[in-house]
């Protein structure tokens, strides 16, 4: 499927924002392991922290497809960006602008959509991953108020100077799991260290922690014990997105080797002339062709209310591991200078991994895939 006119103009207007306010800034950040705000806020002030929010909400009223643009060219120049806007706009925005009252939107959304703050979507648990319904964080009612106790892991974006809130799922008394909205600042909601990774060293990752932390029964998500249901969807939702960053990361690695292999000689000749290295390019490109098409279908589909379930796997699926590997060859055509931090295809090889295993591991979207094909896994 082709885009209008109109996406492929956003486009560009994303792309020179990131090549002028990520690009530069990106190495930094990295190896600093430091969140980086300004460009966040840069990126809040264009309108690309609430794209798919409507106006009222203090977001920009885009469609689907645009913001899945957004996402890919950030990832083009900086995955950990690109990360931090997918975790605030997917999982977090989308999910109260879905399932929140009307007063929760005004009061929550609003300033998160508008790009002067950022959320986190708290579902994984130390003990409850790919199994996530699993989840042993609890919350009770008292009086006025629920009582969150437990903790959860890996977070994104739940500890930066601009986080405003985590919504997390917790079970209740009658064994549903509900979610929550739990403001930073709260007491009893204690944010951890700073998870040092292998990639997406600028985006912030935590464990966090629930000691009898009281938050008013207004700050439940949506319908009491749904909760699950709601996240579920909103990963569906997200995972094409992921898609669409895994595109972004993969074109820029194909981006810097088009540049260095037309610099780089050996034996007398740039390495550009040798068909070894021309073919790997030509299957590069070939397969973020390929995953790009599947992304805007699956995107198209959402955004006219179609099912998309097995898309957003299928795509979520192919595309991440399409960008792992190119991400390997992508040094593999660096030489040794792959290598080397310097490099921006190092960094991009550290960043990919991830892919497969945030938003659901692979092994869980073929579980998807198979459930959709009328198979049975055998699980809960
Ligand atoms: C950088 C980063 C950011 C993240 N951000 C967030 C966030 O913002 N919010 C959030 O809630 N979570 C977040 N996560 C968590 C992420 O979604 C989980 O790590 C992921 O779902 C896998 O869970 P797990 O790590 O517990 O692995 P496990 O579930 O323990 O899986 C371990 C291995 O077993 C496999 N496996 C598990 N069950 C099965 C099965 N039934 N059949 C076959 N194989 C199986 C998995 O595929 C994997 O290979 C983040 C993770 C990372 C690394």
């Amino acid at each position: 499927m082709s885009l209008s006119p109109e996406h492929e103009e956003f486009r560009k207007v994303v792309r020179a924002f990131a090549d002028r306010e990520v690009r530069p800034k990106a190495a930094y950040y990295d190896e600093r392991a430091e969140f980086p705000t300004d460009v966040i806020l840069a990126c809040g002030e264009q309108g690309f922290l609430g794209l798919p929010i409507p106006e009222r909400y203090g977001g920009a009223g885009a469609d689907y497809l645009s913001y899945l643009i957004c996402v890919e060219e950030l990832a083009r120049v900086d995955p950990s960006v690109a990360i931090t806007v997918e975790a605030h706009t997917s999982l977090v925005c989308n999910l109260l602008y879905h399932f929140g009252t009307e007063d929760q939107k005004t009061r929550w959304l609003t300033p998160l959509a508008a790009g002067k703050k950022i959320g986190a979507f708290a579902l994984t648990e130390p003990g409850a991953g790919s199994d996530a319904g699993g989840t042993q964080t609890s919350a009770r009612e008292d009086g006025d108020d629920y009582v969150i106790n437990g903790a959860k892991m890996f977070i994104t974006n739940s500890g930066t100077d601009i986080s405003l809130l985590a919504i997390a799922t917790a079970r209740m008394a009658d064994g549903q799991i509900s979610a929550f909205i739990v403001p930073v600042g709260t007491p009893g909601f204690e944010i951890g260290r700073k998870l040092r990774k292998i990639g997406w060293h600028a985006s912030d990752t935590r464990e966090l922690a629930f000691t009898d932390c009281r938050v008013p029964k207004h700050n439940l998500l949506g319908e009491s014990g749904k909760g699950f249901n709601q996240f579920l969807a909103q990963l569906d939702d997200g995972r094409i997105a992921i898609a669409a960053l895994a595109v972004g990361q993969a074109q820029g690695c194909l981006d810097e080797c088009l540049r260095y292999v037309a610099e780089r000689r050996q034996f007398g000749r740039p390495i550009g002339s040798f068909q070894a290295i021309q073919f790997k390019l030509a299957d590069m490109a070939t397969k973020i062709h390929h995953a790009k098409l599947a992304v805007y279908h699956a995107g198209n589909l959402r955004q006219n209310g179609d099912p998309f379930k097995i898309e957003a796997s299928m795509t979520k699926l192919f595309a991440t591991e399409m960008a792992v590997d190119i991400a390997r060859e992508a040094v593999q055509v660096h030489g040794g200078y792959g290598f080397i931090e310097e490099f921006p295809v190092a960094r991009f090889y550290r960043d990919s991994k991830v892919l497969e295993i945030g938003e659901g591991t692979s092994e869980v979207q073929r579980i998807i895939i198979a459930r959709q094909l009328g198979l049975d896994p055998g699980l809960r």
